[in-house]
């Protein structure tokens, strides 16, 4: 178009130089910046993730629903940055430090859940910042609605990955591994894929389809419903001179999670 106009250099140059301004203002480092994920596979190389002696392992499981997410967000157009993405550990620390070299971005955790009360099942997601009620609330909706278990609802809780991000986080544990039922699924790569798929539409912020009812308690449905509300936390925040032990923040909350009123009263330990 340029060679037909036959402009002068300097018409060109200019011309040249306008197309680029444009081109920079319209992808501001900012914008960039929100479009960029960081996904974090729980676990890894000698930690394994639930409980012990668990059948199914998690740290492998976790990898691969973080890498389904992953090709999921980028053929949508987003950055991604994983924390793993092979089955090495990764400190804690290492992990939310990778999360806050990302300005703006957005922090998803994902976990599978154990217990080892065999019959406990169901979708948890925690968040802690408050910036990241929405997000909990919309990748929670996803998954319950695929889920073939309970919704075990929303929690503000001071994981370290949550506490220590200065970003949007949240933690999504997708279901027990402890569960006969739930594992099996959990196992099949379809079902995992569409677990990715939930997760990706949370974070794109896609309404959840009308689905099952509630199956949680009363407690725990008010939450759901109304996820900024800020509510009673379940677990508060460990002090900073306890960190090591919410380190193994995993270990540590999976033999509560049998029942939501001991896990009441342990946090109230904390
Ligand atoms: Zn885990």
């Amino acid at each position: 178009m340029f060679l037909l106009l036959k402009p002068s250099r300097s018409t060109f140059l200019f011309t040249l130089a306008a197309v680029a301004t444009a081109i920079l203002l319209a992808t501001p480092e900012a914008h960039a910046q929100t479009r960029t994920i960081v996904i974090d596979a729980g676990h890894g190389g000698y930690d394994r993730g639930g409980v012990p002696g668990q059948r199914i392992g998690e740290k492998a499981l976790t990898l691969d629903v973080a890498q389904r997410l992953r090709r999921i967000l980028q053929a949508r157009g987003y950055r991604v940055v994983m924390t793993r993405d092979s089955d090495v550990f990764i400190p804690l620390g290492t992990r939310t430090s990778i999360a806050n070299s990302n300005r703006g971005a957005t922090f998803v955790s994902v976990h599978f859940n154990s217990a080892t009360r065999s019959g406990a099942n169901g979708i948890e997601t925690y968040y802690y910042r408050s910036d990241s009620a929405a997000l909990a609330a919309n990748i929670h909706r996803n998954v319950v609605a695929i889920a073939p278990s309970e919704n075990r609802g929303i929690r503000r809780r001071g994981y370290f990955v949550l506490r220590r991000t200065n970003i949007r986080g949240v933690l999504v544990e997708c279901g027990f591994l402890t569960n006969p039922m739930e594992g099996r699924s959990i196992l099949e790569a379809n079902y995992r894929q569409t677990l990715a798929d939930a997760i990706a539409r949370g974070i794109q912020g896609q309404r959840a389809p009308i689905s099952k009812p509630l199956t949680s308690g009363a407690a725990l449905s008010a939450e759901v419903l109304s996820p900024t509300m800020s509510g009673p936390d379940f677990v508060k925040a460990a002090p900073r001179s306890k960190r090591r032990s919410s380190a193994r923040h995993h270990r540590s909350s999976k033999k509560s999670s049998s029942s939501s009123k001991s896990k009441k009263k342990r946090s109230s330990q904390n």
